[in-house]
């Protein structure tokens, strides 16, 4: 314990970066509050350009040994950390819990778990890359996947170490070094990461932290000319200035956006199954990227769909989210709270109507809202609120269905309830998205393509996409009799 320590639900989290295999504090801190009754937790260390540089000078450092080291024992210490994390689950999801408001009950049995599955999945998966050989005229084609270099990996708050680990976990196995910057709201299970790495046995400087806000690292790290790999998840807007920083060295991106995204529900649909889908999107207070927050309900069963959704709504347990029967949480910060009110508030001046909600509860909590009568050119529609707000409107042909399903900037995911298969492939093909849901929500799996399309996001990330991202992919050409003939 030393004064850079916090005590987190009894946890220990020590708040400094973690740099080159050693704590590194600032001299300037920032103070991280948890959004479950907007306490305070402590004093985190603030990132500056020169910290931020620091870290990538030991990822850099790092890198030709960690590159050299074998598919095998990189594979061997991610299944460590992957022990790591299973071994402290416990203390993983009462921290994130405290630090970003998500339900502890989820932590504990889908959260965490997952976490620990993406570097055993990543593991693995690094041990079967392989592509088969190609014959052109004789001559033999084979591609291999090279480690780019040190990588910097941005984050959010909405899910942190799940979402920073869909990054590590892959990175760290094509054999890149990484600096994170994880999310100002919710700096702490990183921190706790890079102590269990390291009890893995990962070499110093292979996974470096640092922790502060993006405006005050970000540029140092996104214009660095030895970043090779950017993966970004977050805003737009964050979005297109890491883009703009990145440009001077054309720093390859992945970028894991917002959404807009519709559920769509026809008139064959089984109801009860549309209802608990739709209810599902309440799920973290909303903020969700993948929520389906536009309902989207053939004309004739919106009465009925709308009926049973309040009723269903209505059995839902807000408040804290550390209790086992709760199943909404608070909203991250009382900034976002006034971001979500602000755009219902607009939203009802518009002419929209609450069927629920419409309001916020305290600082913490906003009601679960679902509005009616939405222009389908209104911001509330267009527009990502990133809370428990969403829309309902009703359409009578399949054709108007898809034209206002693909009607936003967006299209990251949709879902499908309908009893015609047919219709669910004659729709699917016409959606943009980069998942496409049909009668079932939020399933995946590490080996299928995620990301998203317009403004969701640029790159797919998992299995082999992972992989192409984060290597310099390259393909030899051996002439017929080898290099004797040459
Ligand atoms: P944000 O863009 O405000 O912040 C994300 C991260 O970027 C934070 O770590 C922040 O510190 C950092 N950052 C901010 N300015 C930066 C800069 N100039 N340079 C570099 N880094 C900078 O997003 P947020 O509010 O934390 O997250 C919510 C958003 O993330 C929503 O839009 C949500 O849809 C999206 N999201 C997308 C996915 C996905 O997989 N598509 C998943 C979760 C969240």
């Amino acid at each position: 314990m030393t004064e850079h320590t916090l005590t987190v639900a009894g946890v220990a989290v020590d708040t400094r970066h973690w740099i080159g295999g050693r704590r590194v504090a600032s001299a300037e801190t920032f103070t991280d509050v948890s959004p479950i009754d907007g306490s305070v937790i402590g004093e985190i260390s603030r990132g500056t350009a020169l910290e931020a540089a620091a870290a990538v000078a030991a990822a850099k450092a790092a890198f030709p040994a960690w590159a050299a080291t074998s598919r095998a024992e990189r594979a061997r210490i991610l299944h460590a950390v992957a022990d790591g994390v299973e071994k402290r689950i416990e203390e993983l999801s009462i921290v994130e819990t405290t630090d970003n408001g998500a339900l502890l009950r989820s932590h504990r049995r889908g959260v965490m778990p997952r976490v620990a599955h993406n570097f055993r999945f990543f593991a693995d998966w690094l041990l079967k890359l392989e592509h088969e050989d190609f014959e052109t005229r004789g001559h033999t084609n084979h591609v291999s996947w090279d480690p780019a270099g040190p990588s910097v990996l941005i984050t959010p708050w909405n899910a942190p170490l799940m979402l920073a680990t869909w990054k590590v976990a892959p990175a760290l196995a094509a054999g890149n070094t990484v600096v994170l910057k994880p999310a100002e709201w919710s700096p702490l299970t990183a921190s706790l990461l890079a102590d269990i790495a390291a009890e893995a046995g990962l070499p110093a400087g292979v996974l470096n932290v640092v922790q502060g806000y993006g405006s005050e690292v970000g540029d140092a790290l996104t214009s660095h000319p030895d970043v090779r790999r950017i993966s970004f998840t977050g805003s737009v807007p964050t979005a297109r200035r890491i883009a703009e920083s990145a440009a001077g060295n054309l720093t390859p991106l992945s970028l894991e956006l917002g959404g807009k995204s519709p559920l769509l529900v026809f008139a064959d649909a089984d109801l009860d199954l549309a209802v608990d889908l739709a209810v599902e999107q309440y799920d973290n207070a909303g903020q969700v990227c993948l929520a389906a927050t536009r309902f989207l309900v053939e004309e004739s069963v919106a009465k009925e769909f709308t009926r049973r959704f309040v009723e269903k709504a209505a059995t839902l347990t807000q408040g804290d989210p550390r209790h086992e029967t709760t199943d909404i949480g608070p909203n991250i910060h009382p900034r976002q709270l006034e971001k979500i009110d602000a755009f219902v508030q607009r939203a009802l001046a518009a002419g929209a109507r609450a069927v629920i909600g419409g309001h916020r509860k305290d600082t913490q909590y906003y009601a679960p809202t679902l509005l009616t009568d939405v222009a389908q050119d209104s911001e509330i529609v267009q527009e990502e609120v990133f809370g428990p707000v969403l829309t309902l409107q009703t359409f009578s042909t399949e054709e108007e269905a898809v034209r206002l399903a693909n009607d936003t900037r967006f299209g990251l995911a949709a879902t499908l309830a309908t009893a015609d298969a047919e219709r669910a492939e004659r729709v699917t093909a016409q959606l943009v998205a980069g998942t496409v849901w049909v009668n079932c929500f939020f399933v995946r799996d590490l080996q299928a393509p995620f990301g998203g399309s317009r403004h969701s996001g640029v790159g797919r990330e998992g299995g082999t996409w992972s992989f192409d991202f984060y290597c310099d992919v390259k393909n030899t050409v051996t002439a017929p009799n080898g290099w004797k003939n040459h």
